[in-house]
């Protein structure tokens, strides 16, 4: 088998088989192997449609779900029935037009990815009404900010992709929601992205299942997808730990004040060389774990160059303080935006310099991510 087509449907009685016949005509002057796989958890009478449909058409095949629901959920039981060596997800309403489905198989020879984009130079999304796209856009919006490796890609939260199966056999996929591609993009193995312009069409029959809970669900996924992604959790526990630090250094200072016979300053300097020492092990062990040196001497080498990052830091808040000053604004703004670039510059430095992956296979993610977009069959 070559290629699967997973359909994931809940109640699209009126579409499977409209859907059905359009890729079987895209297809039939293609020479490919093919199965259309829907993944029903359906409460109409759907099955009922699909038990006949798969009679009439060979390459129909479906499993129905009793009493699950879920489209990434379903998509997931997709990959793991469906034979081909690549996969095309698709929704069932005859949104994602399947007069794509040979330039995807086409693109999928050179790409891991391939992804239908309503955001690029001749693409669109007039199907949806000014609300949706607003919805739309803020779930992408959350999303590009979120992860490192969606950045690049226009259209991530999409329903409508292509994969070639090694991007996902190695992986454990296990989604919250709706955003399967999400999932994917964040989990699976893969070097090269891209993307295809398309207009996404109205619906054709039945009513969207979109609700204000799958919104919810969306961030809940979101969530779930930043503590399992290292170059994504990293910056948020280099955040914790520095917000951490601040109270470690103020604990340190009144420990040192009431029980050791130091002045103010020497106390102050003291405190500050404490809470830099708790940050130190805590990124160490957990916001850079996955890159932490086995031997015990390196370790300590790294510590200088934390310092000295840590040293650059607070002389960039100091520049923001003066800045501010000289232009007879508010203090506590300046200290807050040199706090603000200090600490980007102290994630960067340390990522970049103190626990550099380079030169050691550590990171499966750190692979550079290749995105590539077209319009009217030319490639950039
Ligand atoms: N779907 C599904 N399970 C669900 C919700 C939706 O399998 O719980 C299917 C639905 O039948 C359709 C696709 O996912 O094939 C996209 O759903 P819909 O068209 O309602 O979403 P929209 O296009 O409005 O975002
Ligand atoms: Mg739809």
């Amino acid at each position: 088998m070559e290629v699967s087509i997973v359909i994931p449907t809940y109640n699209e009685a009126d579409n499977v088989r409209l859907i059905a016949e359009r890729i079987s005509r895209v297809l039939s002057g293609e020479i490919i192997s093919y199965e259309i796989l829907f993944i029903d958890d359906s409460i109409d009478n759907t099955p009922a449609i699909l038990e006949k449909l798969s009679h009439r058409i060979p390459q129909v095949k479906y499993r129905h779900r009793e009493g699950e629901k879920g489209l990434a959920s379903a998509v997931v039981a997709g990959f793991s029935q469906a034979q081909g060596s690549c996969i095309i997800v698709m929704d069932a309403d005859l949104q994602h037009p399947p007069e794509l489905i040979p330039l995807i198989l086409k693109r999928l020879a050179t790409a891991d990815i391939v992804i239908p984009s309503r955001f690029i130079t001749g693409g669109s999304d007039g199907g949806l009404n000014g609300f949706r796209k607003l919805v739309s856009w803020t779930a992408r919006t959350i999303g590009r900010i979120s992860f490192t490796r969606l950045r690049d890609i226009s259209d991530c939260t999409g329903g409508y992709f292509g994969l070639n199966r090694s991007v996902i056999t190695a992986t454990k996929l296990n989604p919250i929601g709706w955003k399967i591609l999400m999932e994917v993009l964040i989990k699976g193995h893969y070097r090269t992205v891209h993307e295809i312009p398309y207009s996404f069409a109205a619906r054709d029959a039945g009513e969207s299942k979109m609700s204000l809970r799958e919104q919810w669900n969306y961030l809940r996924h979101v969530a779930r997808l930043v503590r399992s992604s290292p170059e994504d959790r990293r910056f948020y526990a280099f955040c914790l730990v520095g917000f951490l630090g601040v109270f470690v250094n103020l604990l340190a200072l009144s420990l040192l004040l009431s029980f050791f016979p130091l002045s103010q300053f020497a106390a102050s300097v003291a405190a500050s060389f404490i809470a830099m020492t708790h940050n130190f092990f805590w990124n160490d062990r957990v916001t850079w774990k996955e890159r932490q040196y086995p031997v015990l001497w390196h370790r300590v080498l790294q510590f200088p160059q934390f310092m000295l990052v840590c040293g650059l830091g607070i002389a960039i808040t100091a520049l923001f303080a003066r800045l501010f000053l000289s232009l007879g604004w508010n203090i506590y703004l300046g200290q807050l935006a040199g706090i603000s670039v200090s600490t980007s510059w102290g994630f960067i430095a340390n990522n970049r310099w103190t626990w550099s992956a380079s030169g050691r296979q550590i990171d499966s993610q750190n692979v550079k991510l290749v995105v590539t977009q077209e319009y009217a069959g030319k490639i950039s």
